[in-house]
């Protein structure tokens, strides 16, 4: 197969993964890396995250036959201008991963109007709450969706393209509109995001005057805000970045919550009944990754590859530890870090189990 020259701006987690997901799966391809923070390049380089690094964007435009930015969306935004300003390979393929895509893709349209390129927005759906090229993990986008948001300069087989160049990171490729990725985003993620984020706000002033708050907080509280942890520098950008999808979604909640409070007020115990009854009616036909059908508070998640037995590698180092459940999240898993879900009945199993894969596999375990 033709060499070609892959260029990475941005080598943090999501750029660190892709390009290890690449060379994995093109070998003779190179891969040169691009960012601001000299410790990202540094670190890209000792774990051969990459096989070259420029310190100057113009050193990198013209040879890249692909770039894929992966740096935070307000940056990208700006790479793509300064791109735009640059000497690039005729019909050069451009694409980003930020987690927002209508502003992207188009400012993407506007500033290559008048060029001989293609460019396609993408968005791969899986994270980790850690962040730079040391977080990077080959293993990161495996059964996840990665979603590609074509342009008016996506002309055909640009998709097939990108699809190739990423097959290493196994992941399942997806192509929808930018706006409607950006409204399904708005209800299924970055309004969630707020109000976890509201919720923690909400009960920590509550506190400050019921100390009892923070010691009565248990299961349901914790998995309604645990991502109020997430990167706040990330979340502020995607906030601005899909403001419109947004502000609807707070609005439309704001009506609900309007209308639960109106229901108490009248004591309508009928019609609160069929409020919850009908959430939970939702929730259970609803496809989302679920505690493996139990509540239990004392879970594992551990990044692994798609490979026979791995999961049957696992067990054996968890013999004699009793699990409650174990669960595999595909697809979605943009809000938890890794793949295989194992309950506990409890915390000491919990850390029995968390050491005894950490100290035979290389397999990242978070406890979330
Ligand atoms: P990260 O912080 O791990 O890495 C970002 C890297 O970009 C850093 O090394 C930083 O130094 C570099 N950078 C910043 N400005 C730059 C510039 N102007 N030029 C070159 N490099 C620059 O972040 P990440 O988690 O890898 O996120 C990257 C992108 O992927 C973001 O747009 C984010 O929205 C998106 N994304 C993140 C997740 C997630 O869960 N972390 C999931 C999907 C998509």
């Amino acid at each position: 197969m033709e060499n070609k020259i892959i260029s990475i701006i941005g080598l943090g987690l999501i750029g660190g993964s892709i390009a290890l997901g690449i060379k994995r799966a093109h070998p003779d391809y190179q891969v040169i890396g691009y960012d601001t923070s000299e410790k990202s390049r540094t670190i890209a380089m000792e774990r051969g995250i990459v096989d070259d690094l420029v310190t100057d964007l113009k050193d990198l435009a013209p040879i890249s036959d692909i770039i894929i930015i992966a740096a935070p969306i307000k940056p990208t935004i700006d790479i793509l201008k300064q791109l735009d300003d640059l000497d690039l390979k005729d019909q050069v393929i451009i694409t980003d991963t930020g987690s927002t895509k209508s502003e992207i893709v188009a400012v993407g349209e506007s500033v290559f109007a008048n060029r001989s390129i293609r460019f396609v927005g993408g968005h791969p759906m899986a994270g980790s709450h850690k962040s730079g090229p040391l977080a990077a993990d080959v293993t990161l986008f495996e059964n996840a969706y990665y979603i590609l948001t074509p342009s008016v300069l996506t002309s055909e087989g640009t998709i097939e393209e990108i699809q190739d160049l990423l097959t290493g990171l196994n992941a399942r490729f997806i192509r929808i509109d930018a706006d409607e990725h950006d409204r399904v985003t708005s209800q299924i993620s970055h309004f969630p995001h707020i109000l976890a984020a509201s919720l923690m706000e909400q009960a920590g002033d509550y506190a400050l005057e019921h100390e009892m708050t923070n010691q009565f907080a248990a299961g349901g509280f914790r998995d309604m805000t645990r991502i109020s942890e997430s990167d706040p520098s990330m979340w502020t950008s995607v906030l601005l970045s899909n403001k419109t999808a947004i502000l609807e979604r707070i609005t439309d909640f704001q009506d609900r919550l309007d209308a639960v409070a109106k229901l108490i007020v009248q004591s309508d115990d009928q019609a609160i009944w069929d409020y919850f009854y009908h959430a939970r009616d939702t929730r259970q036909q609803m496809t989302i990754h679920k505690r493996g059908g139990v509540e239990s508070s004392f879970d594992i998640f551990v990044d692994i590859p798609d490979k026979e037995d791995v999961i049957l590698d696992i067990l054996e180092l968890l013999r004699g530890i009793s699990l409650v459940n174990i669960h595999i999240n595909e697809k979605n898993r943009e809000d938890i870090n890794g793949i295989l879900q194992i309950s506990f009945k409890n915390r000491k199993d919990l850390e029995r189990a968390k050491q005894a894969i950490s100290e035979h596999t290389d397999y990242n375990v978070y406890i979330n």
